[in-house]
C-alpha cells in the first residue's frame, strides 16, 4: 500500500479579519507540507452566508501573499459546494441517523438545563412522532437536521484518530473517539444551510487532506469529524492540532481584536519576517 502524498489546509472563515493566530496556524500548515513534503491547499469556509464578507475573503489572500503563504490551487470555496454537503447530508438521512429538531435556541437551552441526569452542556432529542413532524413540516416550521448521535456512535463502532499536535489537556497519539460527548450536534439548518463539521468532512476529504493542521481549541471537533468521515465512508486524515496565541491580555486572539490583525500589522509596518520570527518560525 502506498502512502498519499501529504496534504495539509488552512481554512479561514471570511467572517473578519485574520490575526496573528490565523498567521501561525498557516504557518504550521505550510511548515508541515514542507517538512513532509507535499502541499498545503486553501479552503474559504464561508458557508456561513450571513457573516461572511467578500471584503474579508479579498483580505485572507493580501494577508497569505504578505506572509509569504503559498498554496497549491485550485481554493475551495464552501459556498460552491454545496451539492456535496447536501449528498453527504442525504446518506446520513437514508441511513436512519439524522432527526428534524424544530426546538428554538431558548428551547434547546431549557432541555439542556432539565436534563434527565443532570443538567449537561450538550442537546439530546429524537424525532417527534411522525404526524406531530409531518404538521410542523406542513406548517413550514423552521427546524434543524440533528445527528441522533448515539445511534451514530453504535452504528460506526470503535474508532480512533491520530493527533501528531497536542489537544488542550496534552493529548497525543492515538486518540479513542468520544463524539457522544457532542451530543446531537446540528449539521443542517434551514437558515445557514449545511454546518461545519459536515462540510468539513466532506471537503477535507475532496482535497486530499491527509492531515488536519489547524488550533488545539478544534481538538473536540476531531471527534465528531472522525464519527462523520466513518458514516459517510471518507478517508479519515491525521491531526496536528496546535497551541493558540494568546493576546497581550492572555486571552485568546478574536477576530474583534483589531489592533492584532495581520492588516493592522501591516499598516503599522510590521514586516513578515518580524511576525514569523515573532511566533517562532
Ligand atoms: N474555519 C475554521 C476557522 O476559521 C477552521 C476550521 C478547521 O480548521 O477545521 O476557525
Amino acid at each position: 500500500l502506498t502512502r498519499p502524498a501529504y496534504v495539509t489546509r488552512f481554512a479561514p472563515s471570511p467572517t473578519g479579519l485574520l490575526h496573528k493566530g490565523h498567521a501561525f496556524s498557516a504557518l504550521t500548515a505550510l511548515e508541515a507540507a514542507r517538512a513532509a513534503g507535499g502541499r498545503l491547499v486553501l479552503r474559504i469556509e464561508d458557508i456561513d452566508t450571513q457573516r461572511c464578507r467578500p471584503q474579508y475573503e479579498a483580505a485572507i489572500y493580501e494577508d497569505l501573499a504578505w506572509l509569504g503563504i503559498e498554496w497549491t490551487p485550485p481554493v475551495v470555496r464552501q459556498t460552491e459546494r454545496q451539492a456535496h454537503y447536501l449528498a453527504a447530508l442525504d446518506a446520513l438521512k437514508v441511513q436512519g441517523l439524522l432527526y428534524r429538531c424544530f426546538k428554538t435556541r431558548k428551547e434547546v437551552l431549557e432541555a439542556i438545563a432539565s436534563a434527565p441526569h443532570g443538567p449537561s452542556e450538550v442537546f439530546r432529542g429524537a424525532a417527534l412522532p411522525t404526524a406531530e413532524e409531518a404538521a410542523l413540516v406542513a406548517a413550514g416550521e423552521p427546524f434543524a437536521w440533528r445527528l441522533a448521535m448515539a445511534e451514530a456512535v453504535g452504528r460506526a463502532g470503535p474508532l480512533s484518530f491520530v493527533e501528531h499536535g497536542a489537544g488542550p489537556a496534552g493529548e497525543r497519539g492515538v486518540i479513542a473517539v468520544d463524539a457522544g460527548a457532542a451530543g446531537d450536534v446540528v449539521l443542517a439548518r434551514k437558515d445557514v444551510g449545511v454546518a461545519y463539521h459536515l462540510a468539513a468532512v466532506v471537503d477535507d476529504a475532496f482535497q486530499g487532506v491527509t492531515e488536519v493542521v489547524r488550533g488545539c481549541d478544534l481538538f473536540e471537533a476531531a471527534h465528531v469529524q472522525r464519527l462523520l468521515q466513518a458514516l459517510l465512508e471518507l478517508a479519515a486524515p491525521d491531526y496536528r492540532h496546535h497551541r493558540l496565541i494568546l493576546g497581550r491580555d492572555g486571552k485568546r486572539l478574536a477576530k474583534r481584536d483589531r489592533a492584532e490583525t495581520l492588516k493592522a500589522l501591516r499598516e503599522r509596518g510590521v514586516k513578515p519576517s518580524d511576525l514569523r520570527a515573532e511566533l517562532g518560525f
